[in-house]
């Protein structure tokens, strides 16, 4: 029998159980699960077995391999000056929405009157402040996301009829989603009018007809025309005598002066539109989800149809919608106004921080942009730290992970979207890539 130091180290490898029952790996199963913390166990028995570990550094090498969370998304400090970054998921919710969801998580009255203890309309919080924030509208909706309530107007509306649309306004949205093929997804035909460049109000009033079951009117967001270009505004629209149906995508509710391009809500129900669709994740500013504003008659059309019901949203959606809606501004807001003296102040501030750690950083004006195809034309004046380019890649893989921008053979960092109490986390997050660049210790 062999033992002492040299002998085979299969036999000095602590059982699984003893090793579960630590009290720091308990609590590791608390955070995270038996399943993940077993696994990590496992791997490192196994190097304990080959040699590759000594058996008393097992317990704190499992400990250093877990995961923070037992999910896989990870945080990412926004450094691109992009506001709505589809990748990064669009709008980062307020404090007041994640402390909604936080509530909503449990047990909630959603569905439930706890004055009369009978069931309740679900989610009539969000419903009434949805209704509050754009008065024009008789009733609303939520769903799932812009593209959803697309398909609910679609299938309730013009089920084997036609949906008249301009040339003009047949626009790809992202990521190979195209609202047209949506569309027709849902049994309805198309019935394309006018031109890509030119569309008349002669146009639809020749395709209307009693096969029509709306018109439907988009708004280009990702993409603007310029030159020999007409388009039909809403107001003309509704003078045809069938429903129209327009899709603002941003979820701008009422007109902002910063984004004189994009329509609101409000406007276009005052111009005569039936109902209203949009995203709960751009301008807005909340959660996902897809708002429906219109008359009584048309959205009543739509919640009673079977489809609403497969569409519709959590609980942990509408408490982030309704914070969104009552609460105070979003950080979406905060970044589209941002003030460029204090995002130069600021990154003034972390240019200096870095140089004197030896890591060669410059300030340089920056644009931000709107994103998730909002707003295309618009620059939102900023500033930048500019970094060399090698540095990018260095920070994506960090904790917490920074995605910069990487432009003219730099990597800039743009404060923008950046809220101002993460300003240490990200200094801390550029030593320590500028540190493993260097092939030297992260400097702290
Ligand atoms: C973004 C957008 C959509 C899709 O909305 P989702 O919430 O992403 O499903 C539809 N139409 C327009 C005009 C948009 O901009």
């Amino acid at each position: 029998m062999s033992s002492g130091e040299d002998g085979d180290p299969r036999r000095r490898v602590p059982r699984t159980d003893t090793l579960l029952a630590d009290t720091l790996l308990a609590a590791a199963r608390d955070r995270l699960g038996d399943r993940v913390v077993k696994r990590a166990v496992q791997i490192a028995q196994d190097r304990v077995r080959r040699g590759e570990l000594p058996v008393g550094r097992l317990l704190d090498t499992v400990l250093d391999s877990l995961p923070d969370a037992p999910t896989s998304l990870r945080r990412v400090i926004n450094a691109t000056g992009v506001v709505l970054h589809t990748n990064l998921g669009r709008a980062p919710l307020s404090e007041a929405a994640v402390a909604a969801v936080n509530t909503a998580a449990g047990y909630v009255d959603v569905e439930f009157d706890l004055t009369t203890g009978t069931r309740a309309r679900r989610g009539r919080g969000a419903l009434a402040a949805l209704l509050t924030a754009v008065p024009d509208a008789q009733d609303a909706l939520v769903v799932n996301n812009g593209a959803a309530a697309l398909v609910l107007a679609a299938t309730t509306l013009a089920p084997g009829r036609e949906i008249v649309i301009s040339r003009g306004e047949l626009v790809e949205i992202g990521d190979g989603f195209r609202i047209p093929e949506l569309l027709q997804s849902t049994g309805a035909r198309l019935r394309e009018v006018g031109t890509t460049n030119r569309t008349h109000l002669a146009d639809y009033a020749a395709a209307v007809s009693d096969r029509t079951g709306f018109i439907l009117k988009v708004h280009p967001s990702n993409f603007s025309m310029h030159g020999f270009t007409a388009s039909v505004p809403v107001d003309q629209l509704a003078t045809l005598g069938v429903p129209v149906v327009a899709d603002i995508g941003s979820g701008l509710l009422a007109a902002d002066p910063l984004l004189p391009g994009e329509p609101d809500a409000a406007s276009w129900l005052r111009a005569g539109a039936g109902l209203v669709t949009a995203s709960g994740d751009k301008l807005l500013g909340g959660p996902q989800a897809g708002l429906v504003l219109g008359t009584s008659e048309l959205v009543g059309r739509l919640r009673r149809s079977p489809i609403h019901r497969a569409l519709r949203v959590d609980k942990l959606t509408l408490a982030a919608l309704e914070a969104t809606l009552t609460g105070p501004p979003t950080p979406t807001r905060a970044a589209l106004r941002a003030d460029p003296t204090v995002l130069r102040g600021r990154a003034e501030h972390l240019a200096r921080s870095l140089q004197d750690a030896g890591v060669p950083a410059a300030v340089v004006p920056s644009d931000g942009l709107v994103g998730a195809g909002g707003a295309p034309d618009l620059r939102l004046p900023g500033w930048a730290v500019a970094l060399p380019e090698d540095h990018a890649a260095a920070l994506r893989t960090g904790r917490p992970a920074v995605a910069a921008r990487v432009e003219g053979g730099h990597c800039l960092l743009d404060l923008r979207c950046v809220p101002t109490v993460d300003d240490r986390a990200l200094l801390g997050a550029v030593l320590a890539a500028a540190g493993r660049i260097d092939g030297t210790p992260p400097c702290t």
